[in-house]
C-alpha cells in the first residue's frame, strides 16, 4: 500500500514537470489508473488513495473489480469511481459495458457506435466517448485510419446517445519514447483540424479531450496536449497471475 502511494506521488511529480516543460497547467490532465494488471484489492487500495478514474480494456476481467467496488461503494465505503472502457469493445459486449463504464476510449466502427446508442437509449444516459484512431498505421493497432475521421464524425450525429469528446490513440512501443511525439502530435492536429471544420460549418460539436499516453511515453504525451493519460505499469504496477 505505501508503496502504491509512493508511486502515485513519482507519477504526479513527472506529470508537474511534464506540464512546466510544456507550459500547461497540471489540472489539464487527467489520469486513468489501468488496473488490468492488478487485482481487486490493489484496484481498491489506489481508489482509497484518491485515484479516480479507473481504465480497464476488456470486461471480461473487470467484470469482478468493477462488481466489488460497487458493492463498496454502495455502502459507501468508498468514492465511486469512473470507470473508462479502453480497450476494443466487441459489438455484442457493448450491452455489458454501457451504463457501468462511463467512457468508452475505443469508438472506431459504426457498428459498434450503433451498439453503444442503442444500450445507451435503453437505460437513458448519453455516453461520452473517444474516436480512436490509428495514427501509426501498425496492422496491430485498432482505430480508424486518419483519413476516414472527418466523415466518420459527420455519420456519428446520427446517435443521439453518444457524444464525441475527443480523440485516442495508442503509440507504437518505442525504447526511446521521444519517437512517439510524432503520433500524439498528428493525433492533436487531427483534433484541431476537426474543430476547425466544425467552426466552418457553425457547428458547436467540438471535441476537446486528448487520450493519448501510457507507462513508457506520457511525458510526451503530456508535452503535446494530451488531457488524459493512461496509466497502468507505472502507476498501480503490474502483478503476477
Ligand atoms: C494496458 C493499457 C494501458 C496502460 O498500459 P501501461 O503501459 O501499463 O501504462 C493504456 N491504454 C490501453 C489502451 C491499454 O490497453
Amino acid at each position: 500500500m505505501s508503496h502504491l502511494s509512493e508511486r502515485i506521488k513519482e507519477v504526479e511529480l513527472r506529470i508537474e514537470q511534464a506540464c512546466r516543460r510544456a507550459g500547461r497547467s497540471k489540472e489539464e490532465i487527467k489520469v486513468i489508473a489501468v488496473t488490468k494488471y492488478v487485482s481487486t484489492e490493489t484496484t481498491l487500495a489506489a481508489v482509497k488513495l484518491g485515484l479516480a478514474h479507473l481504465g480497464e480494456n476488456r470486461w471480461q476481467n473487470a467484470r469482478g473489480k468493477w462488481e466489488a467496488l460497487d458493492r463498496e461503494a454502495e455502502q459507501g465505503i468508498i468514492y465511486r469511481p469512473t470507470w473508462h472502457y479502453i480497450g476494443s469493445l466487441q459489438t455484442n459486449k457493448a450491452k455489458d459495458v454501457v451504463g457501468k463504464f462511463t467512457y468508452i476510449h475505443s469508438l472506431d466502427r459504426l457498428s459498434l457506435a450503433q451498439a453503444i446508442d442503442k444500450q445507451a437509449a435503453q437505460l437513458g444516459i448519453i455516453v461520452p466517448c473517444f474516436i480512436q484512431v490509428n495514427v501509426s498505421g501498425e496492422d496491430s493497432k485498432h482505430g480508424l485510419e486518419p483519413d476516414q475521421l472527418f466523415t466518420f464524425v459527420e455519420e456519428l450525429a446520427q446517435f443521439s446517445s453518444i457524444k464525441p469528446i475527443g480523440l485516442m490513440t495508442m503509440a507504437p512501443y518505442e525504447a526511446e519514447a521521444e519517437e512517439t511525439r510524432p503520433v500524439f502530435r498528428a493525433l492533436r492536429e487531427l483534433r484541431d483540424a476537426l474543430n476547425e471544420r466544425a467552426q466552418a460549418a457553425n457547428s458547436i460539436n467540438t471535441v476537446t479531450e486528448l487520450s493519448m499516453g501510457m507507462s513508457n511515453d506520457f511525458e510526451v504525451a503530456i508535452e503535446e496536449g494530451a488531457t488524459w493519460i493512461r496509466l497502468g505499469t507505472v502507476l498501480i504496477g503490474k502483478e503476477e497471475e
